[in-house]
């Protein structure tokens, strides 16, 4: 606990400006820490670029006492509403959770442990862009609430967040049985009625018949991203891939300084397990594959899956949490790339205005072309 407190206060002497004393904050599409009050510019030190990317054997690691992984203590915020657990800045006492705009009271002192993530991708895309990104977004949707579209207007919306996810990358080798299914063609005769006459016509019906397959198939996956939340909906978060995950840095904290992080929500072995899951319609494609033939059944797969190994990393989204009729809609911007997913409010108003326009305007075009 001692070495904690010796880490912060030299990670916070570092985050001090020379010119003014603020703390300085990461600006995104550099890799450099800036003073927003001075406008002083420091270079975050270059070593984090250095290296090859580290993976870690999942074996290894779950053979060892978990206790033992490094850990960091960080002050936290858990929302009551969602219960999503966050960083904070520690100079504000309220604030909105980022990821369901509920209020939250941030009481002092609470702090969490989390596993100190190995590699991170800095924030690319800064505050502005992802609000013009957010903007333009929100002007392509039809049927919006009009207030939604005055909320695209404060970037302040905007919520610069790391969130946690697992990687995993392994060979798997897969023996399978099955049945592989060929087409053919049978000329069949049937009776119809035309003109109130029987008639005999003929028509093709496909056939399929069916050989037994078995056999094995290798697959190799690399990076396939596991999100460490909770908070967000996993289709849009997953919608927001591809990340350049070939780009990621060595974890330091002054990534980190301006913006909040999420501390993890789902573990390991819960993630492997996920991870396993989307392995598996790509193992099934490649037994698809290989059975060939025009369709084919799989009876049986047994998977043994090689030296899995992981990193931890955060990766940087900025969120936006909207209420409407108490439900909440959540935006997301890959914060790399500038892809934006959200979900969106329908305005029941507008709808049934333009139902009623198109009717309007119906009854007109036939009262004209009647004349
Ligand atoms: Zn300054
Ligand atoms: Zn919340």
């Amino acid at each position: 606990m001692s070495d904690f407190i010796e880490a912060t206060k030299s990670v916070s002497n570092e985050l001090a400006c020379s010119g003014c004393g603020a703390i300085l904050k990461f600006k995104p599409g550099t890799l450099n820490l800036v003073c927003e009050y001075c406008g002083a510019e420091n270079e975050i030190a270059k070593p984090v670029l250095e290296g090859k990317i580290e993976e870690i054997s999942l074996d290894d690691f779950l053979a060892k006492n978990h206790e033992q992984e490094e850990k960091i203590e960080v002050a936290t915020v858990n929302c009551q509403s969602c219960g999503a657990t966050s960083t904070f800045d520690p100079n504000i006492s309220s604030d909105k959770c980022p990821f369901c705009a509920s209020n939250l009271v941030v009481k002092s002192g609470s702090t969490s442990s989390m596993h100190k993530p190995q590699y991170v991708l800095p924030f690319a895309i800064d505050i502005k862009k992802a609000g013009d990104r957010f903007k333009n977004w929100l002007n392509s949707l039809w049927f919006a609430p009009n207030d939604l579209k005055h909320y695209a207007n404060s970037a302040d919306k905007l919520n610069g967040m790391y969130l946690p996810f697992w990687t995993f990358d392994c060979k798997t080798d897969s023996s399978y049985t099955g049945q592989r299914g060929e087409d053919y063609y049978v000329t069949e005769s049937y009776t119809a009625v035309e003109n109130g006459k029987n008639v005999t016509r003929t028509r093709q019906v496909r056939h399929t018949r069916w050989y037994a397959a078995s056999g094995n198939v290798n697959n190799e996956f690399d990076d396939l991203l596991i999100e460490a939340t909770k908070s967000l909906n996993k289709q849009k978060l997953r919608a927001l891939e591809p990340w350049d995950v070939k780009n990621l840095l060595a974890y330091n904290d002054k990534f980190l300084s301006g913006f909040r992080t999420e501390t993890y929500a789902i573990g390991l072995k819960e993630a492997y397990a996920e991870a396993k899951g989307r392995m598996e319609p790509e193992i099934e494609s490649t037994i698809r594959r290989d059975i060939g033939g025009d369709r084919q059944m799989i009876h049986y797969v047994n998977t043994s899956y090689h030296n899995p190994t992981f990193k931890h990393i955060l990766l940087p989204v900025w969120i936006s949490a909207y209420r409407y009729n108490n439900k909440v809609y959540q935006f997301l911007i890959n914060a790399r790339t500038g892809e934006v997913q959200g979900e969106r409010p329908y305005s029941a108003i507008k709808i049934a205005l333009a139902v009623i326009t198109g009717v309007v305007i119906a009854v007109v075009i036939y009262s004209l072309a009647s004349n």
